[in-house]
């Protein structure tokens, strides 16, 4: 591997079950194409012959089943091919959710339908939990199922930016440049990166979003078979271990899939053998997983809010737009971080009101927040309410009373309310 002046093809050969390992250079894209033999990206197939190219900095294996050979052409951080992988346990995890989608559908006439598979993916950070996730999905919708992902992860959003849970359809195999098609995503804005920020409302959205998602399983039998995955955040001590089982409790998940963490998955297993209908299952981590450190995740987010506005590949370009302060109506939900209960004299309650939904004025401070578009249509909705999107705060003036922000489409929003959270955005 690494990084050579000028540009030269280089040809790989795969043995059977193995995997190209690739980080993509910082600065220039890569091109990748399928010589001979089966490939895939996370669970998604490449096509033959056709070249694609891949994003700077942009991290992800090629694995065959059966043996291929992959032509690189640019440089890369790093590339080396591993023939030690877990992915003869992922796939067999896939199987035995595949025949229980096939058992639920065999029974959507039946007065009371068995339900398709809830797996919750559970780990630490950099456990590979979104790959999972994705290659799952991408495996069900390659048979014909329509899974739906269910992201909780608000560090390192897949669906959408950070700061927000959300769940999609997947209808098609994930497409490893593009990620997930972003058609119509269920979005709850909770405005911060970390959870305890505020712990009741994240609990709350977790809560709002199975609800609606329980909702349209009812009418929808292909869905309700085929099930969801869902995709959680790496905290997984104290209160973040307590938010797991809200989750696996909210979502009623009947299978629990533990990435790499023996002590995580003893406990899941002690406190869940209560629930003889829900499995918890031990997987290994992938040796190619990329572990990141702080600074990169934040770069990483930062990556995510631009690709909102402007395309994975540069292929968008937002709308400024000016408005009055009097034509938006910016709120925030509940007070500042929390202070543990143990910092407090005895008996007094951490935060007033975690859910209280207060008017903010408009001024400096809110410059490069990034805000979210709520569906609500009156204030006191907005803690229930989904998102349909966001917008970027470029300029305040104060004299003439305006403001200025980038939003992906041009013309009115489609709410004047507005969502206010911790979330900043440093446009580069
Ligand atoms: P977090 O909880 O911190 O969000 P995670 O557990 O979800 O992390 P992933 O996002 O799945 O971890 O993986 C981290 C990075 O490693 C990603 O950039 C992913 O594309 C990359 N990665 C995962 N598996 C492999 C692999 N087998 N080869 C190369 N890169 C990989």
């Amino acid at each position: 591997g690494g990084t050579s002046a000028g540009s030269s093809i280089k040809q790989m050969k795969l043995e059977k079950e193995s995997e190209l390992r690739i980080e993509v250079a910082n600065d220039t894209p890569l091109r990748l194409r399928l010589l001979n033999g089966t490939a895939e990206i996370f669970g998604t197939e490449l096509p033959p012959q056709m070249w694609l190219s891949f994003p700077p900095r942009l991290k992800f294996a090629v694995f065959t089943w059966y043996g291929a050979t992959i032509e690189m052409d640019g440089s890369t951080e790093t590339d080396y091919t591993a023939d030690e992988t877990p992915m003869v346990s992922y796939v067999n995890v896939h199987a035995i959710l595949d025949a229980r989608r096939n058992r639920a559908k065999a029974s959507s006439t039946d007065s009371e339908p068995v339900q398709g598979p809830r797996v919750i993916v559970v780990g630490p950070t950099d456990s590979g939990k979104s790959t999972l996730s994705k290659m799952l999905l991408s495996w069900a919708a390659k048979q014909g199922w329509k899974p739906t992902f269910v992201d909780l992860d608000i560090g390192q959003g897949a669906i959408t930016i950070p700061g927000c849970i959300a769940a999609t359809p997947i209808e098609l195999p994930i497409d490893p440049v593009e990620g997930i098609s972003l058609e119509m995503p269920l979005v709850y804005f909770y405005g911060h990166t970390t959870p305890s920020q505020n712990v009741e409302l994240y609990k709350v959205l977790v809560k709002e979003l199975a609800e609606i998602l329980q909702r349209q399983f009812t009418g929808n039998a292909e869905s309700r078979a085929s099930g969801m995955v869902i995709n959680t955040m790496g905290w997984i001590e104290g209160v973040g271990y307590e938010l797991l089982l809200h989750a696996i409790d909210t979502f009623n998940a009947n299978v629990v899939l533990v990435l790499g963490q023996e002590k995580l998955f003893s406990m899941l297993k002690d406190v869940l053998k209560s629930k003889p209908n829900v499995d918890v299952v031990k997987l290994q981590r992938s040796g190619g997983v990329v572990s990141r450190s702080a600074k990169v995740r934040q770069k990483s987010r930062s990556y995510r809010i631009r690709e909102y506005f402007y395309g994975i590949v540069n292929d968008l370009s937002p709308h400024s737009n000016i408005a009055n302060f009097s034509d938006l109506f910016i709120y925030r939900i509940g007070g500042g971080p929390q202070a543990p209960r143990s910092a407090l004299p005895i008996g007094a309650d951490p935060i007033a009101n975690p859910l209280r939904v207060t008017p903010v004025n408009i001024d400096r401070d809110l410059l490069h927040v990034v805000l979210a578009v709520s569906y609500a249509q009156e204030p006191d909705q907005i803690v229930s309410s989904n998102v349909a999107g966001f917008i970027y705060i470029t300029d305040i003036d104060l004299q003439r009373k305006k403001i200025t922000y980038l939003s992906p489409t041009a013309g009115e929003l489609p709410s004047k309310y507005l969502i206010m959270g911790t979330l900043t955005w440093l446009e580069t």
